[in-house]
């Protein structure tokens, strides 16, 4: 998805609010020569008869993204809640009611040759409009790539590294080039680890199977909302292990998901039909229940929706 460049948006950026276009670092950056910093991904939803936008979970992505920085080693003087507050202050800024995504980096900012780290950190949050990242209305074809996913040992799946996503990128193309929308990355061990920015399930013999943490994936959100909804929702045994890239070609059923992704079903691999070839029950399932949680409306899963004009009220309120 083409995202506007609005100059005028607001944004977040060594340590105040400014305009995109006057929010600019330099070109001597650590980051951008070497890769080292973190980022999230985050949605917002604006449901219309609420008159409120709901952030997806953002305890849980600030969480991760903190611990993420701890790998990186760059200091973040913000606790996850404070982050959570501070995308809500600068949503209201911009006075977004319609979907969105929110974007958190945080990175190496020495002006300096040499790779190794300095001491100097920043951290700069973007909100932008948001539709849909890929059309999955009619199910995906993708294509095992030839890039493996990276080893733990070398540059960590789980940190959401910017450097890593070079990885991601150059799988991404080559599956376009191939003619396929996405690709599915095999790990070094040759088993199957996730998308390029998703992770993946498979339905075989009625269970959800998902390749575990420890198989070179990110450590999904989405993946544990799933995971969740399918066991708590329809009853379905959920089981995490290795997936050997065959089975691929004979599940019923396969899907991505990931925040930007939400669960987009897959209907072949490598020119092989999944399933019947259409999209199979249980993704479509979980696709409408995943719709209903992220939209505030299942009341179980309600705590999971963070109210962002009603926080801004209640901060504003407090402050008064
Ligand atoms: N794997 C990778 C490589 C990703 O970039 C993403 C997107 N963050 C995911 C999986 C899905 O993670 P989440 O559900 O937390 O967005």
């Amino acid at each position: 998805m083409k995202l506007p460049a609005d100059p005028n948006l607001l944004v977040y950026f060594e340590g105040g609010f400014h305009k995109l276009e006057d929010a600019k670092v330099g070109i001597l950056t650590h980051a951008l020569h070497y890769g080292t910093g973190v980022f999230e991904g985050i949605r917002g939803y604006w449901v219309a008869e609420e008159k409120e936008l709901f952030l997806f979970r953002p305890l849980e992505h600030y969480e991760r993204f903190r611990h993420n920085t701890g790998i990186v080693r760059i200091q973040l003087p913000l606790t996850a809640s404070e982050l959570c507050d501070l995308t809500a202050d600068l949503i209201a800024r911009n006075d977004f009611k319609t979907d969105i995504y929110v974007r958190p980096l945080a990175y190496k900012s020495g002006q300096r040759i040499g790779v190794h780290f300095g001491p100097e950190d920043d951290f700069a949050l973007v909100v932008v409009p948001f539709g849909d990242y890929i059309d999955s209305t009619k199910g995906l074809h993708v294509g095992v790539s030839s890039w493996r996913r990276i080893e733990d040992n070398s540059i960590p799946s789980r940190g959401k590294i910017c450097g890593a996503y070079v990885n991601s990128a150059l799988a991404g193309d080559e599956a376009r080039r191939n003619g396929f929308d996405e690709a599915i990355l095999l790990n070094e061990h040759g088993h199957v680890a996730e998308g390029s920015a998703s992770n993946l399930f498979m339905v075989r013999h009625g269970k959800l199977i998902t390749p575990p943490v420890y198989e070179n994936i990110l450590e999904g959100i989405t993946r544990d909302t799933i995971m969740r909804l399918a066991r708590e929702e329809l009853g379905l045994e959920v089981e995490q292990r290795p997936l050997d890239r065959t089975e691929l070609y004979i599940c019923d059923e396969l899907f991505f998901c990931g925040t930007a992704f939400e669960l987009a079903p897959i209907i072949s691999v490598d020119h092989r039909v999944v399933g019947n070839g259409a999209i199979g029950p249980i993704a479509e399932q979980l696709r409408q229940l995943y719709r209903a949680a992220s939209h505030g409306r299942l009341a179980r899963y309600r705590h999971w929706c963070f109210p962002v004009y009603q926080r801004v009220f209640d901060c504003h309120r407090t402050a008064a």
